[in-house]
This record gives structure tokens, C-alpha cells and sequence, in this order.
């Protein structure tokens, strides 16, 4: 990575700026678990929001769904995944610590780090066995086998049980889509990287349903498209690349299934997968539901059962990559500064107001005032704590793209300053207009000072 952005520097933002902290922390913590503090939980937001907007709100042809976490057993055999939904596990014996079998190149060994698992003497692996990765539970008092039940471990199939409702409800023709963001849970064997793979995280799908014929030119029409989203956020152009899977790696529903990597701090690795899924979902739960799960359109004399065309992305990970691509050090004026360029649209906070002097009772009266005319519009940040000079560092790291500065100037001749994270140049505007404009700044179109 060109700026040398390393994972520890971004788990250290994180939580020296109180976006993401280690889950249940004053127990020891759980591995691998995380809690949003309230800068994480609006950059989430915004996310989600961005998604949901491209997905939904910009198209005419897809809609909104959200389904439950636990549901109907029955759907999690139809679907394949309480026999098909394992990762290959291997144990050592001599140091009791378990890896993915299929990752072992990747993985170190616990004694010998500059080894692989099973490369040392003194490992000693066990065969490869098959781990199914969904959390059980147990539905109702009573701990018997009939009340088994499943977290999901991803939103798509929530989306196909519901076809027949939404079709009918929505009034809708294929090509159209369902669109769902929510938790998944996967008993992940080797979780780790900090946001990349967890046990617990939130997930972004669309099932496109597609007459049959119609499905390879939409496959290559979603890769692109998502591709575009992440670059329209501010991801660089260079740090993303597709790659098709090979036929050995094909999950058990997929008949063609892309991913689009991104540079991620640990090396190229998936953001999000978008995959053609042929009829397999529909067929399977139209065979053990008894529900004909099919396109009929009796006027036109059509029936068939849609193919499917599935972008699935995951909203802590891309969090992570709009964080770690936004993440920049710089040397200005002979001093450090570390910023997150985030997209304004991203930003968790998008404009800061600070008194210059924290002790002027005029300044402060001003500045209030005009936080609370623009609280009512977009996230703001009022603070009056310290030097402004930290104060601005402190808005940079959290990404706030504008700073409003009331001085003396602001009490002779009601204007304000209003600074721009990346470039830092500041401009005198009138304090009467000032939300106007920021509103006119943050709707105008943003690239990365990175891709120029
Ligand atoms: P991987 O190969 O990394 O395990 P996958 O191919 O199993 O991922 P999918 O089932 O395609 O993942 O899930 C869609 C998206 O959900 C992934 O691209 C990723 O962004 C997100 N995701 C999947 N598993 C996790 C996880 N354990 N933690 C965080 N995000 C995840």
C-alpha cells in the first residue's frame, strides 16, 4: 500500500477515536468480537444508507425487505447449508490451537511462527474433519431436538422464502430484485483481522431475479455495478480488482460466482461476492416447502422459475475498507497529521463548529447558535474543548470534511471561516449563509486528493 496503512494503525483510530472497541472488554474480552461506539455506529449507518439508496431508492426495479434471524429449520436443510455449510478444520495436537485446512499456507504455527502449521517436528495435524459453521439454538423452553433452530448465517435465504409475497405484494416482473441488510452469524474457525472476519456481522444482499436467459449478461452487469459503488464512495480505482472463481472453488449453488477484492492491510482479499445462483434456491425451496416458487404470468402465458444474480457484501467489511483506503498521514506545516478522507457522504460527522476562544461569551453564544441551525440538517459537532489546532486534528481523524470557525472577525462582520479537510484551505463565508453553503459543499460531487 503506498501509504503503508497497517491494520494495527487502523485498530488503533479506531479506538483511540471511539469508532470500534474489543467486545466485552472488561471480562478479558471475547476474540474476534467487536462493539461500535458512536462514531463507528454513524459511519454504519451511513454505509448501510449509501447501499440501500444505490439499491433501492435510485431504482425502480428492486425493493426492501427484512426478514427474521431464526428461521423455520426446515429452511436451512432446503437450502443446503446444515450439510453443505462446513469449512474443513484441522487440529494440532501438540499445540491444542485449530486452523482452516484449506488456509494452512496462510496460517502460522503457535510454537514456530515463522512456520506453517504442520511444517515444525512437533506438529502433529489431524486429519481434516468438516465444521458447519451455524450457531444452534433452541427455540421455546423445552431443550429438545424438535425445537432446534439456527442464526442465520447469511440474509439470501430469508429473501427467497419471501418470493412468492413479494412478487405478488410488490407487483413486480422479473428482472427485479429484493434487497436486505441484517446480522449474520457464522461460527467462524479462525476469525480474525479485526472487522474482516468475525463471528457476528451485519450483511448487505440483493437476490436479482432474472428470466433464465437473461442471467449471464445481468451476472456481468452486477460485478460492474458494484465494482462502480465502491468506487463512487471513494475507494480507489487501484485497490479493487474482480476475480472469478475457479470451478473448484464454487460454493454448492453457484454456477458462476465473482468476487471483488479490494488492498486490504492483510493483501488482496474479498469485499464482496457476487454470484449467479442459477434456479438452485427456488427449486430447493419450492421441492421441501410445497410452495411452487415460480414466475406465471397467465396473460402472457409465461411460467418459469427465475434465475438469480446475488451481490453479497458485508457492512462491517467494507467499513473497514472505506476506512483503511481513507486512512492518511501527512506532514503539514512541519506538523503530523493523520485524516480520514472519508467521502462526505460517509463521514460520520459532516461539519464541526468551533469557538476560536472558548472563554469569548460572544463567540460561544455564536457558535451555538449556528450548531443548532445546522444540527436540524446534517450531523454536526460542536466543541470548545482545547486548542483549536487539536481540535482540528481531532475532527481529522474522524473524518469530518468541514470545520466552521467563529473568531473575532465573526463578532465585527458576522462571517465565519469554514475549512476543508483535504486541502486545508479556508474561506471566509457569511454566517447567515452558512448552512446554505455547507449543504452546497457536501452535495457537490467528491473524489479522493489520493486518486487526484
Ligand atoms: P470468506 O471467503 O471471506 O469466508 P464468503 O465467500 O464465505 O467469505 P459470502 O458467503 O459470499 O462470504 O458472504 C458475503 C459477504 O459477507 C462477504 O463478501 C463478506 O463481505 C461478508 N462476510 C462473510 N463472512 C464474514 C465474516 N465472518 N465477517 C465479516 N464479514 C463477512
Amino acid at each position: 500500500m503506498p501509504d503503508a496503512v497497517t491494520m494495527d494503525k487502523i485498530v488503533s483510530l479506531c479506538r483511540r477515536r471511539g469508532f470500534v472497541f474489543p467486545s466485552s472488554e472488561i471480562y478479558g474480552g471475547l476474540g474476534s468480537a467487536y462493539d461500535y461506539g458512536h462514531y463507528g455506529v454513524l459511519l454504519k449507518a451511513n454505509v448501510k444508507a449509501r447501499w440501500l439508496e444505490a439499491m433501492v431508492q435510485e431504482r425502480d426495479d428492486i425493493v426492501a425487505l427484512d426478514s427474521a434471524i431464526i428461521l423455520h429449520p426446515q429452511v436451512w436443510e432446503a437450502s443446503g447449508h446444515v450439510t453443505g455449510f462446513t469449512d474443513p478444520m484441522v487440529d494440532c495436537r501438540t499445540c491444542k490451537k485449530r486452523f482452516r485446512a484449506d488456509h494452512l499456507e496462510e496460517s502460522r504455527c503457535e510454537r514456530k511462527p515463522s512456520k506453517r502449521p504442520g511444517e515444525g517436528p512437533e506438529c502433529d495435524l489431524t486429519e481434516a474433519r468438516h465444521f458447519n459453521l451455524m450457531f444452534e439454538t433452541h427455540v421455546g423452553a423445552l431443550e429438545e431436538s424438535g425445537s432446534k433452530a439456527y442464526l442465520r448465517p447469511e440474509t439470501a435465504q430469508g429473501i427467497f422464502i419471501n418470493f412468492k409475497n413479494v412478487a405478488q405484494l410488490a407487483r413486480r416482473k422479473p428482472p427485479f430484485g429484493i434487497a436486505q441488510i441484517g446480522k449474520s452469524f457464522r461460527n467462524e474457525i479462525t476469525p480474525g483481522n479485526f472487522l474482516f472476519r468475525t463471528r457476528e456481522f451485519e450483511q448487505m444482499e440483493m437476490e436479482f431475479f432474472v428470466p433464465p436467459d437473461e442471467a449471464e449478461r445481468w451476472y456481468r452487469y452486477w460485478i460492474e455495478e458494484r465494482r462502480a459503488w465502491y468506487v463512487r464512495y471513494g475507494i480507489s480505482e487501484s485497490h479493487l480488482r474482480v476475480r472469478e472463481h475457479g470451478a473448484e472453488e464454487l460454493s454448492h449453488y453457484s454456477s458462476a460466482t465473482s468476487d471483488i477484492e479490494y488492498l486490504f492491510p492483510i493483501g488482496w482479499s474479498e469485499l464482496e461476492g457476487v454470484a449467479n445462483r442459477g434456479d438452485y434456491d427456488l427449486r430447493a425451496h419450492s421441492e421441501a416447502s410445497g410452495t411452487t416458487l415460480e414466475w406465471v404470468d397467465a396473460a402472457a402465458g409465461e411460467r418459469y422459475v427465475p434465475h438469480v444474480i446475488e451481490p453479497a457484501g458485508g457492512v462491517d467489511r467494507a467499513l473497514l475498507a472505506f476506512v483503511v483506503d481513507a486512512y492518511h498521514e501527512e506532514v503539514v506545516a512541519e506538523r503530523e497529521r493523520t485524516v480520514l478522507r472519508l467521502h462526505p457522504q460517509l463521514a460520520p460527522v459532516k461539519a464541526a463548529v468551533l469557538p476560536l476562544i472558548a472563554k469569548s461569551a460572544p463567540m460561544v453564544e455564536r457558535a451555538r447558535t449556528l450548531y443548532e441551525e445546522l444540527r436540524r440538517v446534517v450531523s454536526v459537532e460542536y466543541d470548545d474543548g482545547g486548542q483549536i489546532g487539536r481540535r482540528y486534528r481531532r475532527q481529522d481523524e474522524i473524518g469530518t470534511p468541514f470545520a466552521l470557525t467563529i473568531d473575532e472577525q465573526t463578532l465585527e462582520d458576522d462571517t465565519v471561516t469554514i475549512r476543508d479537510r483535504d486541502s486545508l484551505a479556508q474561506e471566509r463565508i457569511s454566517l447567515s449563509q452558512a448552512r446554505e453553503h455547507l449543504q452546497d459543499r457536501l452535495a457537490q460531487p467528491w473524489r479522493s486528493p489520493k486518486t487526484g
